[in-house]
Order: C-alpha cells, then structure tokens, then sequence
C-alpha cells in the first residue's frame, strides 16, 4: 500500500493519517484558531464556507473539489468540525457529515483501487466480501430510502446479505458519513467557541434563512386544519394528550418557528408551565440529539388528530405538504 500523501489526506481529511499530518506539521488547530493572524481568519472562513456549504451540498464535480493546498483543506475541515459543534445542532451535525461522505464518494469514484481498500479498512467496511451480516447491514442502511436497500428487496443467504461492488460503493459512502457523524459533537474549549461564536452565527442566518426559503415566513393562515385544531385547544385551556404536543412542537419547529416562538403558542393555555414547556419544546426540537418532524396525515389519522380536513386535505399526505402547498397557491413565497 502507498504512502498517503497530503493530496490524499486533503480529500479523506476523516482519516487517522489526516490529524497525524496536523499534529507532524508541529502547528496545532488550537494556536491557528486562537491566533489572531491572517492564516488562522482565512483557515475558519474556508471552514465556515464548508459549514454553510453543507447547508446545499453541491453536485460534486471538477469546479468545486480542487484542492488548491492540502494542508489548508485539511486543517479547515478539522475547525469546520468544530465550529459546527459549536451551534449546538444536531441537524448542522448531520449535514456537515452527509457533506462530507458526499465528498469523500466523490473522489473515490477515481481513486486508486489500494487507496479506496485503505479507505474502506480504516471506517471497518471489507468491501471485498461477497456478503454481510443483516446486523452490519441493516445499521448501514437505516436511513437509506431506495426500495433496493429494502431487505425484502435483497438476496440473504443465512443471515448474510450478498452486495455488489456497485453496492459498496454506496454503502462506503455511508459508512463513511456514519463515522464522521459518530464523531460529533466535539468538545469545543471555551476561548476557542468564543473565537469561532461571529462564524457560528454566521452560518445559523444561513440555515435560518434557507429553512425560511423552504417554508416561507410562518403563516398561520396556512397551518392545515389538524395543526390549527392543536393550537385552538390549547388555547381554551384543554390538556392535550402528548402526540398532540409532539404534532405541533415539531411542525412549528420544521417551519422554521425557534424554541421562543413555539413556547409562545403554548404560553396562550391558561395553565401555562414555562419549564415543563421548554423542556419538551427543546426536547423535540433537537437538544437531545434527534431532531423530530411531525407525523404523517396516515399517523394523525390513528392518533385521532386528523380533524375537520378540508379540500387541501384530499391532495396530502402530510401537515407539512398541506402547509408548503397552502403557501404555494396563496401566493406567498413557499
Ligand atoms: S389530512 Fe392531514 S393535513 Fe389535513 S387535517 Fe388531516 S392530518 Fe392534517
């Protein structure tokens, strides 16, 4: 196996070699990133342009992957890891490690067959086998959507799971975004997150505003019949049951509603509880590690929750279809 140089360590920055590289080079992270030098701003605004692009990954191809000096991209992912740590969410999390698994996938499809088996060893994938345990395998796809990852869908043999080499090449893919992912949050010492805090804030607008391109400003006048029921009950003061809560704490959050905002809509019942409130609001927007979407109409239905459906109704299968198509024809930008 060749010696990975810094080109290659610049395009698997994930890698064990890529932070020995760091740590060889005799400049730690930290001092760059304490630095008030022109090296160490330019380093964090490459890692906050990697942030943000993470926001609306790329098609990758020639124009956007040239890596024009190793040792800055890889010591700007190293701080890209950072900062996003630092916004304290988990969803910046996941897509700055779906970011780069893409990347990464991007580069393989040319690399050096050896350089890929390194690849493939180092995240503890053997693409050489034939097949793979339903465990290992079911773990790997779990947030794959394709009906081909379905296991209904596959040939197993004995509690094993045959792949192709075209599958593997997806399912390193993933692998590789769930060891990076695995790895996050980090611990971000204190002057260090105060450096980083302007760039965090930063990339929070982008994301911020992205969601509100996607959903528009919030617009209770398309909030479907079912969400609006929630809100009127609570409002009278009515104790609802928790998947009542958990509805529309996580339609509010998914439109781009902040934890304030929401704890607003509950603060109007009479019997108002600020912290048990907050509590859950933080719960289920994502503090705990998991950022929740509301239910599919299907689930409302069984929940009880699906009331007074209109004639948008008869066209979605979700709140959040209901409320996106509302916006569309209203006029307003969705
Ligand atoms: S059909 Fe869906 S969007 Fe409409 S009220 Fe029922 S659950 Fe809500």
């Amino acid at each position: 196996m060749r010696r990975l140089e810094p080109r290659d360590l610049a395009k698997y920055p994930f890698l064990k070699g890529a932070k020995a590289h760091v740590q060889s080079s005799g400049i730690s992270i930290d001092s760059l990133i304490r630095s008030q030098s022109g090296k160490g701003d330019s380093l964090i605004k490459l890692a906050a342009e990697r942030v943000k692009q993470s926001l609306r990954p790329p098609a990758f191809d020639e124009t956007n992957t040239e890596i024009q000096n190793p040792d800055d991209e890889i010591y700007a992912y190293a701080i890209a890891r950072m900062l996003a740590s630092c916004m304290d969410d988990p969803s910046m999390l996941d897509k700055l490690a779906r970011y780069e698994a893409e990347r990464s996938a991007y580069f393989l499809k040319a690399e050096d067959p050896e350089v890929v088996a390194h690849i493939a060893k180092a995240v503890d994938l053997d693409i050489t086998a034939p097949d793979m345990s339903v465990k290992q395998y079911v773990d790997l796809v779990s947030r794959m959507r394709e009906p081909r990852w379905r296991l209904v869908n596959r040939d197993v043999t004995n509690g094993r799971v045959r792949c192709t080499a075209d599958d593997y090449a997806v399912l390193l893919r993933e692998k590789i975004r769930q060891v990076i992912r695995l790895q996050l949050p980090l611990s971000v010492p204190g002057p260090i997150a105060v450096r980083l805090r302007t760039y965090a804030e930063d990339v929070s607008r982008a994301y911020q505003e992205q969601i509100l391109e996607q959903y528009g400003d919030v617009d209770e006048g398309c909030f479907p019949p079912c969400i609006r029921a929630i809100i009127a009950a609570v409002t009278d003061g009515t104790n609802i049951p928790h998947t009542a809560r958990f509805t529309l704490t996580a339609f509010m959050h998914t439109i781009g509603l902040d934890e304030t905002a929401i704890v607003e809509v509950f603060a109007r019942a009479p019997d108002f509880d600020i912290s048990r409130t907050m509590y859950q609001v933080e719960h289920i927007s994502g503090s705990g590690g998991t950022e929740y979407t509301p239910p599919g109409c299907a689930t409302l239905r069984t929940y009880g929750l699906c009331v007074n459906p209109d004639k948008y109704c008869k066209n979605t299968a979700h709140p959040l279809s209901y409320y996106k198509y509302c916006k569309k024809i209203s006029g307003k930008k969705a």
